[in-house]
């Protein structure tokens, strides 16, 4: 999970997931572990996203009230520009955490045979 956080491989940790900001890999260089599965398959990675966005937002929601250190139209100005731009900016380690998730239950997932072992 650790590996996942940090955007690395699940399997070794030694490559990056990602080749540039939005663009995931292939496979991983080092031990061949596919990334890029089947249509469909990072629809977990989406829920991720949605309940760490939205635990978010009620987790400030719920600390506005306590203090309310600005008005309520500015909280909701806040609060509606975090929901938009929050998912973007999880959107890779949501992705990740999903594949970590994945290689935890399925550790022997598809490879491809590594190119620099
Ligand atoms: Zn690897």
């Amino acid at each position: 999970m650790l590996r996942g956080l940090r955007l690395k491989c699940p399997d070794c940790g030694q490559t990056s997931l990602y080749g540039s900001f939005f663009k995931m890999k292939h496979h991983c260089a080092h031990c061949g572990l596919v990334f890029e599965r089947e249509q469909g398959y990072f629809i977990g990675a989406l829920y991720i996203n949605v309940i760490a966005t939205e635990s978010l937002l009620l987790f400030l929601f719920i600390a506005y009230y306590m203090t309310r250190p600005v008005s309520e139209d500015a909280l909701y100005m806040i609060l509606f520009s975090l929901a938009l731009i929050l998912p973007l900016i999880f959107f890779r380690h949501s992705r990740s955490l999903w594949l970590s998730i994945d290689h935890i239950v399925e550790p022997n997932a598809k490879r491809v045979e590594p190119e620099d072992g």
